[in-house]
């Protein structure tokens, strides 16, 4: 595998971004960066942090598609899983997939599995320790993997840290269209406005396999509905396909209706401040806007 360029931070900075105990390794966690600029690559995330620019945030290593960066010692408890004390800070590694567009995305997340094999390795794991960041909390991160881009699931990613090889994808892209158009909701540039309109339903039909007709359906009226559609909006009684869909992907119950309860799972889900209102704009559509059109949704 590349090698490990070791560039520890100082303990001055260590002891502002992680919470100093020992950690004892239980797990790793793959995280990717959500940064697709040119050159955030992982010696870019490890000066970062060797500059104590990530204030909130902190993770062992950064792995690109040429080499793998370590920032913190194995036994640090650094801030990268969004869970407090829990287990995601404090048993676990965090490996940071850099997806910078001027990179090789599959050997990026080839690298970052061969890194993964080497730690499960040097501290006695086995594979079912692997985790993502969102098993520890509900952000979508791994992004990419989770979307399956370019044809590696995270059950690809599983078997390539088992050392199986995985079959080569039908299509491969290249540069920096690899990151917006090569996802399960491929083709889709919606205006990231914050607001719900036809085509925004359209997109998340589209991503979530349910008829597309650009229409949210039997939405009751409500303040939320006329938020997005106003008042003069169709709407035929009985719960919508898509929000259905939508329910059971943010994890709430699915009835059809999209209203606060869902708006805040919705917000959970996708990261943003949990009000459960869906104003017009809002940033929770805007964030899911952007999602949709990344395929990371
Ligand atoms: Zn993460």
């Amino acid at each position: 595998m590349v090698k490990i360029k070791r560039q520890i931070v100082s303990k001055a900075i260590e002891s502002k971004v992680t919470y100093g105990g020992k950690n004892p390794v239980n797990y790793i966690t793959v995280h990717q960066t959500g940064n697709t600029s040119r050159g955030a690559n992982a010696k870019m995330h490890a000066k970062l942090q060797s500059n104590g620019n990530s204030r909130a945030a902190s993770w062992h290593y950064s792995v690109d598609d040429k080499e793998v960066y370590q920032s913190f010692e194995d036994t640090a408890q650094c801030w990268h899983s969004s869970d407090g004390k829990g287990p995601g800070n404090t048993q676990s590694i965090a490996v940071e997939i850099c997806i910078n567009s001027d990179g090789n995305y599959r050997k990026a997340v080839e690298n970052g599995a061969e890194l993964v094999r080497y730690l499960l390795d040097k501290h006695g794991l086995s594979v079912d320790k692997v985790r993502q960041h969102h098993d520890w909390y509900p952000k979508n991160c791994p992004a990419q993997i989770r979307a399956g881009k370019d044809g590696i699931t995270w059950s690809d990613f599983l078997n390539m840290v088992k050392g199986v090889k995985v079959s080569k994808p039908k299509e491969t892209q290249t540069g920096s269209e690899q990151i917006t158009k090569s996802s399960p909701s491929n083709g889709v540039s919606l205006d990231v406005d914050g607001k719900w309109g036809n085509s925004t339903t359209r997109a998340l039909q589209k991503a979530l396999n349910t008829p597309i007709d650009g229409i949210l359906s039997g939405q009751n009226r409500n303040s939320v509905t006329n938020a997005l559609y106003g008042n003069t909006a169709r709407f035929d009684g009985g719960g919508s396909v898509v929000v259905r869909a939508l329910q059971r992907k943010v994890g709430v119950r699915d009835d059809g209706v999209l209203g606060p309860e869902t708006v805040r799972a919705l917000q959970r889900y996708l990261g943003t401040p949990q009000d459960g209102v869906l104003s017009r704009p809002s940033t929770v559509v805007k964030e899911m806007q952007r999602r949709l059109n990344a395929g990371t949704f």
